[in-house]
């Protein structure tokens, strides 16, 4: 996915802040790590681009495995626990992770995710990642899995312009 990470970290952390309003009414901070850690997987193009030259897969460095942002959750969940109520850096620890956790399921929906690596190397998708066109463009804009992301965009402008 490409265009969907940012606005799908937009809602996540929106529609979570509520939660964490006790701890931090820094809601400016909150909705910052959250979308960063949406996007935050995706650093890892520039070391695709520069140092490893398109020798791998993006999808195969640690920045995308779910192990990764799984065990980031879990930790996170943990400082949440072992903190003080009022300590507002595990929220964002918490919303910085969860954000990545998420990219990497809606990255399942347009290309091959290691779901149990690193202890199992099996590509995994939720669709089929044959191409009907020969440009790239074509098969991303065709795909059904655009729709999603079209759907996702659409929502966090939603909520960014609903009157509550
Ligand atoms: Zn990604």
């Amino acid at each position: 996915m490409i265009f969907g990470h940012l606005p799908a970290g937009y809602i996540t952390s929106k529609l979570l802040f509520k939660k964490f309003e006790a701890r931090t009414s820094f809601y400016k901070a909150f909705m910052f790590w959250g979308m960063l850690g949406a996007i935050a997987p995706d650093v890892d193009l520039f070391y695709y681009y520069m140092i490893d030259v398109y020798k791998h897969s993006h999808h195969t460095y640690l920045t995308h495995f779910p192990f990764f942002w799984l065990t980031l959750l879990l930790l996170s969940v943990l400082w949440l626990l072992l903190s003080k109520n009022r300590d507002q850096n595990p929220a964002f620890a918490f919303i910085f992770a969860i954000n990545g956790l998420i990219h990497m399921f809606l990255d399942t929906f347009t290309g091959n995710i290691f779901w149990l690596a690193p202890f199992l190397n099996t590509p995994f998708s939720f669709v089929s990642l044959d191409l009907e066109y020969n440009s790239w463009g074509l098969n991303y804009f065709t795909h059904w899995a655009f729709l999603l992301e079209l759907f996702i965009i659409l929502w966090a402008v939603f909520l960014r312009f609903r009157k509550s």
